[in-house]
């Protein structure tokens, strides 16, 4: 029986031992030959539009790989036209 295959494009964040911390993207069985202490994945988070499924972007995942639901502007604007599209918010603080 086959193993897991290698996700030839995940990136992980690897500690060396001389304390150089970077992230860097290949298959783990080769960047676990390199002098690290420990190799963690990268987790991302893809955010979409929970309405029209737009992609709207990456977010750290802390911890977490998946997706995330969110609201894209014109799906905002056609269900909630009275509020103001929450990124407005935080660019009109000045
Ligand atoms: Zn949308």
């Amino acid at each position: 029986m086959e193993q897991l295959k290698d996700r030839a494009l995940t990136e992980y964040i690897l500690y060396f031992e001389n304390g150089d911390i970077r992230r860097m993207r290949g298959k783990l069985s080769e960047l676990q030959k390199l002098p690290v202490t420990k190799i963690e994945p990268v987790t991302t988070l893809t955010v979409v539009c929970m309405y029209c499924k737009s992609f709207m972007g990456e977010k750290d995942g802390q911890g977490q790989t998946g997706t995330s639901h969110s609201i894209c502007r014109s799906c905002w604007m056609e269900k909630f036209p009275e509020y103001p599209y929450p990124e407005d918010e935080k660019e009109c603080s000045g």
